[in-house]
């Protein structure tokens, strides 16, 4: 079976924290279902009734809604074209917004009371950091515009100079390494303009998130490495990406609220 073993595989490349959601996230007991059935691509997808379970009348693999590609459940949670600007997009909304708060409650700043209240303002400021929300960097005409989630500005106090940190996240399962150093090289010439215009040493950090809840091997790794003094709950972007995933799982099988 082509599909066996699929989530396995991509958990040796995945931090093995991630696979303990189930006990660090709190989830009602059907969200949790839904997701380790997708985990273990065992959902009736097209795909599956098609080649795997032969189902009488299930005649095509193509997906339900976009009727292009195959319905897996990869497909469904992060591929098909008809949910790109819609529930992805909202779903990559929401994680990143709950991460702006979590920073937010690090920095003593005003915040929702639960990261699912949070509505992060353009700018958010007090004299230690500057944090920038969905903020449009300008670009020489031969870059491509492109709009990182949160800049993160810590201010210089005592012999510690201006830190700049451009965050981008990206909800997305296929190799997350992979996805995380292209990420990093996309955003390499944005780092120019908030050199200039607020003085200090500018890093990107991308932050990838799987749909169905892993993390990359490289996560913790890359705060560390990056010395951001942060502490990101991890937990917390786990949940916002796997209750917008439960959601369109929901609503692409049509499964009772
Ligand atoms: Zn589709």
């Amino acid at each position: 079976m082509a599909l066996h073993g699929k989530w396995t595989k991509l958990l040796k490349i995945v931090d093995e924290d991630s696979s303990k959601w189930l006990r660090t996230v709190h989830l009602k007991p059907p969200t949790e279902a839904l997701i380790i059935t997708a985990q273990d691509q065992a959902l009736r997808t097209n795909w599956l009734g098609h080649y795997v379970l032969k189902t009488a009348g299930e005649t095509t693999d193509r997906c339900r809604r976009c009727r292009k590609f195959a319905e897996t459940v990869m497909h469904i949670v992060n591929g098909c074209p008809m949910l790109a600007q819609g529930v992805y997009h909202e779903r990559h909304n929401q994680v990143a917004s709950a991460l702006h708060c979590d920073f937010c409650g690090q920095y003593q700043l005003p915040r929702g009371q639960h990261w699912w209240e949070h509505k992060p303002e353009p700018v958010t400021e007090n004299e230690r950091v500057k944090i920038l929300w969905d903020f449009t960097l300008r670009l020489d005409r031969l870059v491509e515009a492109r709009k990182p989630d949160i800049l993160l500005i810590q201010k210089a106090s005592g012999s510690n100079p201006q830190k700049i940190t451009i965050i981008d996240i990206a909800p997305r399962d296929e190799i997350l390494a992979e996805k995380e150093e292209e990420k990093i090289s996309k955003y390499q010439p944005l780092r120019m303009e908030p050199e200039r215009t607020w003085g200090g040493k500018a890093k990107v950090v991308p932050i990838v998130v799987g749909t169905l809840g892993a993390l990359p091997k490289t996560f913790r790794a890359t705060f560390r490495a990056n010395q951001l003094d942060i502490t990101v709950n991890v937990e917390t972007l786990q949940e916002a990406v796997i209750l917008r995933t439960f959601s369109i799982l929901q609503q692409h099988f049509d499964l009772p609220g």
